[in-house]
């Protein structure tokens, strides 16, 4: 009896020391990753955006850090360069004249981004419209216009712009008379087409000052001359590499930049008042938890595959840095085991203890991962999601993505590395290295393709059924991806393919593509052209 108590009093102890251990073990962590985050974090980094000096600080940081954790750069070196087109830059050689005032561009006056690189002269007359002329277009009809927060001005102008193209105007000015609160402002990052003809527009301010000088006159003499040109950053992807000598690689990765001042599109800060978007939770937290990863994975020795790691930059742009990493790498997808992807894994609810595991469905082999005691998991089986398993999964690698869910920081700049439950990030990560290392014992996983979501492809009678590369802007649509059963795979088009032409209608961007699909209907039969390489190629077509 007293042996048998002394036995349970020694293993009772063990237990706790090993408790303990862990705990202390966990402890550790949890301060690493507060202590990478917060750098990462903070307002020295500007938001990390692509091709800004605060991606370049961030890079270094994670690059120190790898070399810290005796760990080599991939293919002879860690950070990996891309091209990035952040959009059209407006030239200084940009001018708008009214008489013999040169407007202040930005302040007063700017050419819109689908403007063309053109000069136009014309004595005009606002709201009078004739052929061979500059056209000066008011922006809003009325008032009401005017005060909608929601008016669609880039689209307006786009669209009345092009039709006055049609009828023969010069160039076009738009102008505010009514002192818009929400008065366009110039877009780099315009999605629509170059027009034939120079485009701009005159704010309220400039309209009040110059255009008074001209009532007894009644013309207007107007001179456009814009530049603008394609503004070109580089982006850096930093990798680490444990080489086994392996067949297979399996590739873990976690996107380090975020939007920088919140400038593009994607911030959801209604004040746009220029503040620093510290992306703590998006994505420092799965940039730290990568670096802890490939520190256990270096430790314990998993042999069976190499193991390459992979901080992405340009995923908050659309994916451009995992794209160009998948393409330039030139990655054979049969020698990738599989990718898991890490992006916000640094809010987990303590009491409901939610996690989202994305590409579930990609393999066979990850149900039996789904079922973790320490967390209530949903899960959703598409390998195409929000984040950069997406360019993976387009390449034949079976993916997992890892998310802790989304939060009312999310893309503004309260997402700070105070919010942040690093203990919570530390189960996080113990349960993706618990994925890592059982996979260290198992064969390659197989690749199954999934369903994909039809979120805003319904309002076709008609789809192609194609993934379209979003950041292409080169003329045409460029295809990531090709859906299984729809009329493009039947006709023979490929991820990488550029579609230029649909039937009769000319394709030089998504906009003409969704205007040309708009035309056909279920069983119609026609002819697509692409270019693939350097031959133009036309393919026949049935939309069923
Ligand atoms: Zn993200």
């Amino acid at each position: 009896m007293r042996k048998a108590y002394i036995v349970l009093a020694l293993a009772g102890l063990l237990v706790h020391n090993e408790t303990n251990a862990q705990t202390r073990a966990d402890k550790r962590v949890a301060r690493q990753l507060k202590e990478d985050i917060t750098y990462l974090a903070s307002d020295e980094l500007e938001g990390r955006r692509v091709g800004s000096e605060g991606e370049r600080k961030a890079a270094a940081y994670i690059e120190k850090r790898y070399k810290e954790l005796g760990l080599s750069g991939y293919k002879g070196k860690y950070q990996h360069e891309f091209p990035y087109i952040d959009g059209r830059k407006i030239e200084d050689a940009t001018q708008i004249k009214l008489g013999n005032d040169l407007l202040r561009i930005t302040e007063e006056a700017f050419p819109f981004a689908f403007s063309a690189n053109k000069k136009a002269y014309g004595e005009v007359i606002p709201d009078v419209f004739e052929s061979g002329n500059i056209w000066m277009i008011s922006m809003y009809a009325d008032k009401e216009e005017a005060a909608d927060a929601h008016f669609e001005w880039e689209k307006k102008a786009y669209e009345r712009a092009r039709e006055a193209q049609k009828q023969g105007a010069t160039g076009v000015l738009f102008y505010d008379n009514f002192n818009s609160k929400y008065t366009p402002v110039y877009n780099s990052k315009s999605e629509y087409e170059t027009l034939e003809i120079p485009v701009g527009f005159l704010n309220f301010n400039a309209y009040q000052t110059y255009t008074p000088k001209f009532k007894d006159r009644n013309e207007l003499p107007v001179e456009m001359n814009v530049l603008l040109k394609r503004s070109e950053l580089t982006g850096h992807n930093i990798t680490a590499f444990i080489d086994n000598k392996a067949w297979h690689t399996v590739v873990l990765g976690a996107h380090y930049d975020h939007l920088g001042y919140g400038h593009d599109g994607n911030s959801l800060h209604a004040a746009k008042d220029g503040q620093v978007h510290n992306g703590a939770d998006d994505n420092a937290s799965g940039t730290a938890g990568l670096m802890q990863l490939a520190e256990w994975i270096k430790r314990n020795k998993l042999r069976n595959y190499n193991y390459l790691f992979i901080s992405f930059s340009g995923e908050e742009e659309g994916l451009i840095g995992s794209k160009a990493i998948v393409r330039d790498m030139g990655f054979d997808s049969t020698r990738i085991a599989y990718m898991i992807n890490m992006d916000m894994v640094g809010r987990l609810n303590d009491s409901t203890h939610a996690l989202t595991i994305g590409g579930v469905g990609t393999s066979p082999a990850w149900a039996q991962f789904t079922k973790p005691k320490n967390f209530k998991i949903s899960v959703d089986s598409s390998g195409a999601g929000p984040s950069d398993h997406t360019s993976f999964y387009r390449a034949g690698v079976p993916v997992l993505f890892v998310f802790t869910g989304l939060h009312t920081d999310y893309h503004k700049p309260s997402d700070d590395a105070e919010k942040l439950n690093y203990d919570g990030e530390t189960q996080v990560l113990r349960y993706v290295y618990n994925i890592v290392e059982q996979m260290d014992k198992q064969p390659k996983p197989k690749f199954k393709t999934t369903k994909e979501a039809t979120v805003g492809k319904v309002r076709f009678k008609v789809t192609l059924g194609i993934m379209p590369d979003y950041s292409f802007q080169e003329g045409g649509v460029k295809v990531d991806g090709v859906t299984d059963g729809k009329p493009a795979i039947k006709a023979g088009i490929k991820a990488g393919d550029i579609i230029t032409q649909l039937g009769s209608h000319k394709v030089n961007g998504m906009q003409t593509y969704m205007e040309a699909l708009g035309a056909f209907k279920e069983g119609d039969k026609t002819e697509v052209t692409i270019i693939r390489g350097e031959d133009e190629i036309k393919l026949p077509i049935e939309f069923k």
